[in-house]
């Protein structure tokens, strides 16, 4: 059997052994790189360590017995760190079909008045940015960036989560430059998603070059949440070769995603790296003060008024997401004109409820610590039980991390939920996972990982 085929039929066997999730996110991008006939050794080929360390820690004994079904001479396996240069011409159909399904007839706001050239939208301006505790590195980076473009930070990355402002930021870094140096420096925006179906639709209509040259010819490339080309081998080369072309000419690279380079769990090492190489800053949730100020700014540009218990009150609520808050604020206001009243808390509630629902899923305690039990694949009852099995001590204390972060229980609650521990053990445990968070990617990785899941529709 070839390699490919072999790796195949092994992929099959595990596949119906672990959970879907987990084999999408750690085994998908896998491959059977050699097979030495000589000592029996296979040699399996991850696209980076965090998934070369998970799979070697995890799943060795189950690849090891299914490559050894279908192939008795081999003894053992490796793991290393490979990048993906080929994509199976699967891949590469089922994305174009997937595009032309999605992107038929969906008309735009007619209020964008998208600039062709840049693909940069002008509402996005610096002076509507609100500058706080929360992302204001990534707005002194960004300004570095302005002034001296090509030179300072490259390629500048910008993380956070959902509705932070990123696009924000990084389109009004575009329409800065264009500003600044009176079109003398060329800017093109695009979303990951746009770059990947210009990679598939020159692929197929075989006009690399003119991919390329869209590519190569700008002075500023903004690709925006980049974590969706991991895992997409054509596009991640493709987008290798655009960053160093762009990148040797001193051309300036601005780059957001949603988690640090090293969280993205299908990204090839050697994107990873050359991000690294840059610089990296991320944006984290507003404090209450920033969130009231953006709430007053947007309130005074729109003309409109509010009273002041209702704007601390929606600060005060509305916590994770710029765009909610946004989302909240447009609502009330639209209430209040529409029905030419003042607005009772019943309703203020209600209207803060349906808008932040989405990110505060109605989730229960036993969904989380499911979530939590299949990803580390250890058993349910072992985390909810008294168990003091060292595999299970983790990820228990990630769930009681979990349960008080996502559910806001009380501490005795989730101590009587998991393995009837004292509420101190909680606290501590509480405590060590929020601040190994900062220190530890591969933790980070794993939680942001299991939020994923959790919070995917
Ligand atoms: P992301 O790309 O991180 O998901 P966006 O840039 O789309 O977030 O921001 C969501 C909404 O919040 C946008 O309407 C944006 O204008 C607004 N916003 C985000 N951050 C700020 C800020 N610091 N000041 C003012 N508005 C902001
Ligand atoms: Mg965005």
């Amino acid at each position: 059997m070839e390699h490919h085929e072999l790796w195949q039929a092994v992929l099959g066997e595990i596949e119906l052994q672990i959970s879907k999730p987990n084999f999408l996110t750690w085994l998908k991008h896998s491959q059977l790189v050699e097979k030495k006939e000589g000592d029996g050794v296979a040699l399996v080929g991850l696209p980076n360590n965090f998934a070369k360390e998970w799979v070697k820690n995890r799943y060795h004994k189950i690849i090891l017995g299914s490559l050894r079904n279908f192939d008795s001479s081999i003894k053992n396996v490796n793991y290393a760190v490979i990048h993906q240069n080929t994509v199976p011409e699967r891949e590469i159909t089922s994305v174009v079909n997937k595009k032309q399904d999605t992107t038929v007839g969906i008309p735009l706001p007619l209020e964008l008045k998208i600039d062709p050239k840049s693909n940069l939208n002008p509402k996005y301006n610096l002076s509507s940015f609100i500058v706080g505790s929360s992302n204001e590195l990534a707005h002194a980076a960004i300004q570095a960036v302005i002034k001296d473009v090509g030179k300072k930070y490259n390629p500048l990355f910008v993380y956070g989560g959902v509705g932070l402002g990123k696009t924000h930021l990084l389109q009004a870094a575009g329409n800065e430059i264009i500003r600044t140096y009176k079109n003398q420096i060329s800017v093109l925006y695009v979303t990951s998603e746009k770059f990947l179906n210009d990679v598939v639709a020159a692929i197929r209509n075989k006009r690399m070059e003119d991919m390329k040259k869209k590519y190569r010819d700008v002075d500023v490339l903004i690709i925006d949440d980049i974590q969706f080309i991991g895992g997409k081998a054509t596009t991640e080369q493709e987008f290798f070769h655009t960053f160093n072309a762009l990148y040797e000419n001193n051309k300036q690279i601005i780059l957001s995603s949603d988690r640090a380079p090293s969280a993205i769990p299908t990204l090839e090492e050697r994107l990873r790296s050359r991000f690294e190489g840059g610089m990296i800053v991320d944006i984290v949730y507003p404090d209450y003060e920033m969130r009231l100020a953006i709430l007053k700014t947007k309130i005074q540009n729109q003309n409109i008024t509010l009273d002041e218990k209702t704007i601390e009150y929606i600060a005060s609520k509305v916590q994770r997401n710029i765009r909610e808050l946004e989302g909240v604020l447009n609502k009330v206001v639209f209430y209040i004109q529409y029905k030419n009243t003042s607005i009772d808390q019943k309703k203020l509630d209600e209207i803060i409820n349906e808008t932040t629902q989405t990110t505060s899923k109605n989730l229960t305690a036993q969904e989380i610590i499911k979530s939590v039990a299949d990803f580390f694949e250890v058993p349910v009852n072992d985390l909810i039980n008294r168990s003091r099995k060292k595999e299970v001590v983790e990820p228990r204390q990630i769930a009681m991390y979990l349960l008080r972060e996502i559910l806001k229980l009380s501490y005795p609650h989730i101590g009587e939920k998991l393995g009837k521990r004292d509420h101190t053990t909680v606290i501590h445990a509480c405590e060590k996972i929020s601040k190994d968070i900062m220190q530890n990617s591969q933790l980070n990785q794993k939680i942001l990982l299991i939020k994923e899941r959790l919070f995917k529709t």
